[in-house]
Formats: C-alpha cells, sequence, structure tokens
C-alpha cells in the first residue's frame, strides 16, 4: 500500500514573465540599481535574502521593503521562481516534485527523507541528450540545460515543503550534469555557500556517465565536492550499447581521468552500477569491474536495475548481487547494494521523466 497522491496545481503560461528576472542580477547589479534608486545599502541584502533564502514569490512579500520601492521593482522585473503542478508522495516518504519554469519547460525531483535527515535529488537539465539504454528519462530527448538558479530552487522548494533542512543534495535527477558543467558548478556554490542552506562540499554529489574532459575539470576545484561516475559496465562492447551517449570517450580514457582524479583530490568516486540480468552481471563484467575498481580509491554502489516501462532489461537476482559485493570485497573494493527509494511513484534513479503519465 502506498499514498499515491498526484495533484495538479496552477501551470504557468509562457508568455507569463516578460520581465527579466532579478534572479538573473548580480549583487553588484542590484548594489547598483539600489544606488540608482537612491535606496540605503543595506536593501541589497535584504532583497537577496528575500530572494534567495525565503523565496519568495512576489516583490509584495518582501515586508521590509518601503512599498514605493516594491512596486518600482515590480514594475522592472519578475522572480520567475519555478512552480509546482504535480507531485506523488511515495511509501517510503519521498516525495516527487514536477517543477515548470516561466519558460514551460518542466523536471522533476525528489525529497528523500531519513530520520531528521533530508536529501534531495536535483535535475540538471530538462529531459537529456545521453540516451542511456535503461534510463526513462533519455527517452524523449534533452529539451535544454538549467540555469543554476533553476537547479538550486529545487532544494529549497523540497526544504520548504518538508519543513526540514536539506543535508545534502545529489544531482542525480534528469540530465547529466557535466554537459551543463558551468551552471551545475554555479549551482553546487550556491548551495555551498548560502546562508540558509550552507550545505558542506562533501554533502553535494554530482554523478556523470563519463564526460572525461569535464571530469579533469572538475577533479581542479577547489571545493571537496562529490563524484559518482555511472559506470554500468567495464567492458567495452556492453557499456557502448547500454550508454552511447559517452561512447567517443572509451573505459581507458574514463579510468585515466578517474586516476588523475584521485591523484589530485585525494578522493574516494563513486561507482554507479545498475544490475541488469544478463547483460552487464556475468562472470566477465564481474571480472571488469572488480579490475576497473582495484587498487585506487573507489566505491562501487550496486544498484538493482528499476522497472522502466518498455524497456527491454530486467533487474538481477538479489543472489547475484550479494556474488557481486562479495568478489568486490574479497578484492579489496568497497562496495554496496543500495535501496533504491520512491520507486513506487517512479522516482527512483533512472525513472524520471518530464511528465508524468499513466504508464
Ligand atoms: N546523467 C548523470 C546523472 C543521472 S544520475 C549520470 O548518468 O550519472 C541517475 C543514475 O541512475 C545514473 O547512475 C543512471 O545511470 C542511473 N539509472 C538510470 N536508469 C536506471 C535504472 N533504470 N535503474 C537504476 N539506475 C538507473
Amino acid at each position: 500500500m502506498h499514498s499515491d497522491q498526484t495533484s495538479q496545481n496552477r501551470s504557468l503560461s509562457p508568455s507569463e514573465n516578460k520581465l527579466t528576472t532579478i534572479r538573473d542580477l548580480t549583487h553588484e547589479q542590484i548594489a547598483d540599481l539600489m544606488a540608482e534608486f537612491k535606496q540605503p545599502a543595506f536593501r541589497v541584502k535584504q532583497i537577496e535574502d528575500w530572494i534567495w533564502n525565503k523565496h519568495v514569490e512576489n516583490f509584495d512579500q518582501m515586508t521590509n521593503l518601503p512599498a514605493s520601492l516594491r512596486e518600482k521593482l515590480a514594475s522592472h522585473f519578475s522572480i520567475a521562481l519555478s512552480s509546482e503542478i504535480a507531485r506523488q508522495v511515495s511509501s517510503d516518504g519521498c516525495r516527487k516534485y514536477l517543477l515548470q519554469f516561466s519558460d514551460g519547460n518542466s523536471v522533476e525531483c525528489v525529497g528523500i527523507p531519513s530520520k531528521n535527515r533530508l536529501s534531495v535529488c536535483v535535475s540538471t537539465q530538462a529531459g537529456c541528450g545521453m540516451k542511456c539504454a535503461f534510463c526513462a528519462t533519455g527517452k524523449s530527448g534533452l529539451s535544454r540545460s538549467l540555469k543554476a538558479e533553476e537547479i538550486y530552487d529545487q532544494v529549497i522548494h523540497a526544504q520548504n515543503d518538508f519543513v526540514t533542512r536539506v543535508s545534502s543534495v545529489v544531482f542525480m535527477g534528469q540530465g547529466e550534469p557535466f554537459a551543463n558543467y558551468d551552471e551545475t558548478l554555479k549551482a553546487l556554490r550556491m548551495l555551498n555557500k548560502s546562508e540558509t542552506l550552507g550545505i558542506g562540499a562533501r554533502h553535494l554529489t554530482v554523478s556523470t556517465c563519463g564526460v572525461v574532459p569535464m571530469i579533469h575539470k572538475f577533479a581542479k576545484e577547489p571545493e571537496q565536492f562529490t563524484l559518482a561516475i555511472s559506470l554500468h559496465s567495464a567492458v567495452q562492447k556492453t557499456r557502448d550499447a547500454l550508454m552511447p551517449g559517452v561512447k567517443k570517450w572509451s573505459l581507458l580514457r574514463l579510468w585515466d581521468a578517474m586516476q588523475a582524479y584521485v591523484d589530485l583530490t585525494g578522493r574516494r568516486p563513486t561507482y554507479e552500477y545498475a544490475l541488469i540480468a544478463g547483460v552487464n552481471d556475468t562472470e566477465e563484467e564481474l571480472a571488469a569491474l572488480r579490475d576497473f575498481t582495484s587498487g585506487t580509491l573507489a566505491h562501487v554502489n550496486l544498484i538493482m536495475l528499476n522497472h522502466v516501462s518498455g524497456s527491454p532489461f530486467e533487474p538481477s537476482s538479489e543472489a547475484r548481487a550479494q556474488h557481486f559485493i562479495q568478489t568486490l570485497n574479497a578484492a579489496g573494493v568497497d562496495a554496496t547494494l543500495r535501496d533504491s527509494r520512491g520507486s513506487d511513484i517512479d522516482a527512483a534513479c533512472g525513472q524520471l521523466k518530464q511528465k508524468y503519465s499513466s504508464n
């Protein structure tokens, strides 16, 4: 039994927000604007607090600003927040939201509660261009990349809805973060530096299907963000078939990039591996995975393949998963089987789509 609620809220028409969004202004631009409006300097901080921390939807809610300033701002700018157009609640407490942006594009994000902690899974693109064979997101292609504030909003949305401080964020929703590198990094920094959120870099995890040049770049960022790689096979032929979008970066180049990452950062990356019966759970596949991950810093996160409608793939057996864990552990590789949360509402890994549908 699960309490599956789907609610349809108001939908934004793409033409609703013609004004520049105030959220596109930098700190300096807001400061210049306040000077132009002959306002004291502390207004800048007040406005930023309303926009980024309190997450107000309109200028009238900025109650510590004089009415005349609120009116002036409203005539020049919009706030352009995303709006929740649907939600589903899982029996395990996860909540999946469908958020729509002012241009009509929408993405899903998931709030994942455990005890008194809240983790949020965010999307970095509307849709995805990577075309992984086992994933629902890639089925309808890429609509567009998200801006940093649109990624950030997803976290605030879940935090406000759960009324719980977010303790970690995983960039594992729709889209390929490293195909939207600059905005992803900006969002990571906003989450890390925000006065209300201030989430530690180690609790911010980015998952990539293996965009090698960006792994090299990410390794050089000063913050200690966590990196996860969607590996799914360490056999070139199998990986090419499962993940055609990263075919041009061979496993050898991925391995080299990861050694460089480990050498430079000293941090341990995670390798995601969704077990698919008869495809990547054979002895040959296991041996290749062991060779790829042993003798280096690595954590293998095995996942039972989640159901995706119309997909020919089936998850492996529990026994197969245990055999993988034992073999990897025996080779000194840290490996765990991750339980998939939210699968009853299609909120688990690889199940996020752009629109809700009944199948
Ligand atoms: N594009 C990035 C971010 C998405 S993260 C990436 O590929 O890493 C989503 C994770 O769920 C990825 O590891 C993805 O490979 C995995 N996934 C996709 N479909 C899945 C499925 N049906 N079952 C289990 N995991 C799946």
